[in-house]
């Protein structure tokens, strides 16, 4: 659709798997929703992540999430009349150094209490999960109930079941603010005109917190890199997607692997990171040993996007349709060499594509999905740090019951955006 509606619900702000899943689920309650792209549908990260969707390793905030999710997943092909690549085949993370084992084994505490099937796979049995490799590896944490989607399948198949539904779509259209009316939200400004509506949800991606910003609304979040490559038809190693230190794989439907580095991430140094680094202090520590520290051409970049602008335009999001970044030729040939050393059976694998995201990540690594309380009618559903894709569906659904006032305070409790002050 390329006009808009002068009358919304609900306007979204983003065509990722958060935006598209909680347009598709307000759509179905039968809420008159418009959800508004900058860029195409599935653009940015939910096109490019590795297509995991796990419970196992999550903090604990997210689990029932997760779980609700993994629930829709299961049902989503059938419902949305078209084949999302999921399945569940269960995911493997194996362990180099015996701290590794200490913390899968600590974890099982939240897979016991959710009744989740995750387990610890001694050394000796791993060869029957991955019968041909030269790991050496300690011991492994495997959930069979976990599960794999195509990404870009999954993201733009829920975008065309909200459409179905009668939710308006629009792509290519940038939001460049929003109005209020005694302090409420009262209108949406994008690109090709004014939407009135009194509920907005930002589910920008790594764009929400400049979004925010214009608004004066502080949202922390910094972005991290990460790149990937797609190898030619193989054959199949094992049925799980499996990640260690040196890489990680998912098999795809086409018969090749989504192979990333397991522990090489870029996390690149911007004007933001002096802003919110502080509050960063405790996962940076946590994280380090799996991030590279770069200063780049981005510093700049991003030192010269605008903060402020006019609410009717120009504005930073229509210069940059979709984030394209180049992948890392270095990291992506030692994740590739690891690949081919660890399972020799993949020695004739060849490198077909490659390319890289932008991952948005908040100060605790878990997301916002919450009311923004200054200002009533703005709702955010952002910062799903590297792991929202498998989140997605539970995640919308459950925007779409905070906005629509059905989820509880308990169940919305974990992603409070007030959190963070
Ligand atoms: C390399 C990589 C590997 C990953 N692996 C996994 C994995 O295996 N499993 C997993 O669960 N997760 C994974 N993730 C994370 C997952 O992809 C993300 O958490 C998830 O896709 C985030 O979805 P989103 O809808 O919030 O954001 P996005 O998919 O980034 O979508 C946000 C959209 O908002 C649009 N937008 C922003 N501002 C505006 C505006 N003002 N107007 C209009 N449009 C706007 C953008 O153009 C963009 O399309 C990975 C991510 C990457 C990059």
């Amino acid at each position: 659709m390329t006009s808009i509606p002068k009358e919304s619900d609900v306007v979204i702000i983003g065509g990722g798997i958060i935006g598209v899943s909680t347009a598709y689920y307000l759509a179905k309650s039968g809420v008159s929703v418009t959800l508004v792209e900058k860029g195409i549908i599935a653009g940015e990260q939910s096109s490019r992540n590795w297509g995991f969707v796990r419970q196992q390793g999550r903090d604990p905030a997210e689990i029932p999430t997760i779980m609700r999710s993994l629930a829709l997943w299961k049902g989503l092909s059938k419902e949305l009349g078209e084949d999302i690549g999921f399945k569940q085949a269960g995911v493997f993370y194996l362990a180099n150094t015996e701290e590794q084992v200490a913390g899968y084994e600590d974890w099982l505490k939240h897979a016991k209490e959710y009744q989740i099937d995750s387990h610890i796979v001694p050394k000796t049995e791993i060869q029957k999960y991955i019968p041909t490799n030269s790991g050496g590896w300690l011991a492994a944490l495997r959930t069979p109930s976990d599960g794999k989607a195509e990404p870009s399948k999954a993201t733009t198949a829920l975008a065309r079941g909200a459409d179905n539904l009668g939710a308006n779509i629009l792509t290519n259209c940038a939001v460049l603010g929003f109005e209020t009316e005694a302090g409420r939200v009262s209108s949406v400004r994008t690109e090709l005109g004014a939407i009135k509506t009194n509920t907005l949800l930002c589910a920008g991606g790594t764009w929400s917190s400049l979004f925010c910003g214009r608004h004066n609304i502080p949202l922390p979040q910094l972005k991290i890199q990460s790149s990937v490559l797609r190898t030619s038809p193989v054959p199949e190693i094992s049925k799980h997607s499996i990640w260690c230190r040196d890489v990680a794989l998912r098999r795809r439907q086409d018969g090749g692997y989504t192979v990333a580095h397991g522990s090489a991430t870029e996390a690149p140094i911007v004007p933001d990171t002096f802003k919110w680094g502080i509050k960063y202090l405790e996962s940076y520590k946590k994280e380090k040993s799996r991030l590279r520290i770069k200063l780049n051409g981005r510093f700049y970049k991003e030192l010269m996007t605008a903060r402020r602008w006019n609410i009717d335009g120009p504005s930073p999001f229509e210069s940059e349709r979709i984030y394209d970044v180049s992948p890392n030729k270095k990291i992506l040939n030692e994740a590739f060499n690891n690949l081919r050393n660890l399972f020799p059976q993949l020695e004739n694998a060849t490198i077909i594509e490659s390319w890289a995201g932008l991952i948005d990540v908040t100060p605790d690594a878990v997301p916002v999905i919450s009311p923004v309380e200054k200002i009533p009618g703005f709702y955010l559903a952002t910062g799903f740090s590297g792991h929202g894709f498998g989140i997605g569906p539970g995640a919308g659904e459950l925007a779409a019951h905070m906005i629509t006032g059905k989820a509880s305070k308990q169940e919305l409790s974990n992603f409070d955006y007030s959190r963070f002050f």
